[in-house]
């Protein structure tokens, strides 16, 4: 196995001009702990790792550039002060110390695998991602960005940034993972998102990796929730419309009838713990 060409691009601009330029299989390369663990490597890879490596706050947005590290994430402060936390959680249970130092934002938001553990959060902090080819940039909500298990609506497009807009004050949030061993591929996860007004619930968004072909926004326990009192009946109701929109597959990791019954226990806990009602995380 030989990657025939490495290509060092000093900018953007080349990166994506090579990917499009150059013959056979190309891949952008990140951190690398996906393309180089696959059984057929890529016939040229364009390191991106060194042009789109850092976090900033632009206004009211936090920028995650594709290829920051989860460790720089894990270490942004500013960012945990203002999503309570989630996105924090979420590194913290990325992989080990070395995958995380490694392993990008954009690499496990492009492999576009269903259990992306940084998906469900960026999901439930309604993310964008801005992407690049030859014909310029868009902007998507990275709910929109996937499309089936390892598909995504770009292909030879260069993912630039990840864009938070800041959330209000009041949210309360959480993430939870299962995995066979700890620092492991996710089995199931999940992200929730709550802002209260009272007891009321004003805005709750949640999402699940790992138990449908993409990670997936659960839009009928979302609306189902806002405008109904906080309470652990509603939390309940919530959760079983979560395990009803899950469609898994049984594979090495877990059963589908696991995922989806854990689908429905995550969801619950998750939603709990925003409530304040569940403190054993
Ligand atoms: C031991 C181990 C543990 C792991 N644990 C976890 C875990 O806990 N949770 C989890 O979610 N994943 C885990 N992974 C998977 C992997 O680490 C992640 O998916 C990681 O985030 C990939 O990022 P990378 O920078 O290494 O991507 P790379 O391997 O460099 O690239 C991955 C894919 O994304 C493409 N790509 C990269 N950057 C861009 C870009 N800017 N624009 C467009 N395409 C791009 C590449 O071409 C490639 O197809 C683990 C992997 C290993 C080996």
């Amino acid at each position: 196995m030989t990657v025939k060409a490495f290509f060092n691009p000093a900018s953007v601009e080349e990166a994506i001009e090579l990917m499009y330029s150059q013959s056979g299989r190309g891949e952008y390369l990140a951190g690398g702990t996906d393309v180089l663990c696959k059984h057929e490597w890529p016939d040229f890879v364009v390191n991106v790792r060194d042009l789109l490596n850092t976090v900033k706050q632009d206004g009211d947005e936090f920028v995650i550039g594709a290829a920051a590290t989860i460790s720089q994430v894990e270490f942004w402060d500013e960012l945990a002060a203002a999503d309570e936390g989630l996105m924090l959680q979420c590194a913290k249970e990325f992989g080990s110390r070395h995958i995380r130092n490694m392993a990008t934002v954009g690499g496990n938001i492009a492999s576009a695998v269903p259990s992306a553990d940084v998906a469900p959060p960026l999901m439930v902090l309604e993310a964008n991602c801005v992407v690049q080819g030859q014909d310029g940039q868009r902007t998507l909500p990275i709910a929109d960005f996937f499309t089936g298990p390892h598909q995504s609506v770009i292909d030879k497009e260069l993912l630039i940034e990840v864009r938070i807009p800041k959330p209000s004050a009041n949210i309360k949030t959480d993430f939870l993972k299962i995995c066979r061993n700890p620092g492991d591929i996710a089995s199931i996860s999940v992200a929730a998102l709550l802002e209260l007004d009272g007891d009321t619930i004003k805005k709750a968004r949640i999402a699940l990796g790992s138990v449908a072909p993409t990670p997936i926004r659960i839009l009928e326990a979302e609306s189902f929730l806002e405008g109904k009192p906080a309470n652990e009946e509603n939390i309940q109701q919530a959760a079983d419309l979560c395990a009803e929109a899950a469609k898994p597959i049984s594979d090495q990791r877990a059963s589908a009838d696991y995922r989806k019954h854990m689908s429905m226990v995550l969801s619950r806990r998750a939603l709990q713990h925003c409530l304040g009602i569940r403190e054993d995380q």
